[in-house]
């Protein structure tokens, strides 16, 4: 199934999140990468070793949850786009996720825009809480929002709600 869409079923996002707890405790990275690839600037990015790939750099990387303190300067270095950080510590209702975005033009802090899940379908509507794009990200900016708790495992992009109306 993976192979054929690209779209992880949710068993897989399912390995790849951080317990309920830590969620709850603050921000964590979700690194979603499913294929072993040469690559590696997760773990070259991560000030506090929290990413481990190994010797072999095919390797999938493996978070460690409580290493991670949520910094998300792993985000815009992922070229794959695989890595997003969640939050649920600001609210019981909603979870904050910090996502790389790099469509033009960006949205704007206060917007509301259209919650899209793995496939690409519409979920939910999201806000937009700030929109990071310094030199240091190399033209991969990336947006927090602000998404209902209840998708927490369904959320993965967002479309400005022009851009939903044609
Ligand atoms: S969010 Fe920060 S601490 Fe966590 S894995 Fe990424 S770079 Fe490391
Ligand atoms: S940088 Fe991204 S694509 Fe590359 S190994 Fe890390 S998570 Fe996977």
């Amino acid at each position: 199934m993976f192979e054929k869409t690209g779209v992880a079923a949710p068993e897989m996002v399912l390995e790849k999140f951080p317990s309920v707890e830590r969620i709850n405790r603050g921000p964590v990275a979700v690194v979603e990468c499913y294929q072993k690839i040469p690559c590696n600037p997760c773990q070259t990015a991560c000030p506090l070793g929290a990413i481990e790939i190994g010797d072999d750099i095919n390797n999938i990387p493996q978070r460690d949850e409580e290493l991670c303190g949520g910094c998300g300067l792993c985000v815009s270095k992922c070229p794959g786009l695989a890595i997003m950080i969640v939050d649920g510590s600001k609210s019981p209702d909603s979870v904050e996720f910090r996502i790389p975005y790099e469509f033009l033009p960006l949205p704007a802090a206060g917007e509301t825009v259209l919650g899209l899940d793995r496939a690409g379908r519409p979920l939910c509507r999201a806000k937009v809480l700030k929109v990071l794009n310094p030199p240091s990200f190399d033209r991969t900016p990336v947006v927090t929002l602000e998404v209902e708790r209840k998708y927490l495992y369904t959320f993965r992009n967002f479309r400005r709600e022009a851009e939903e109306h044609g």
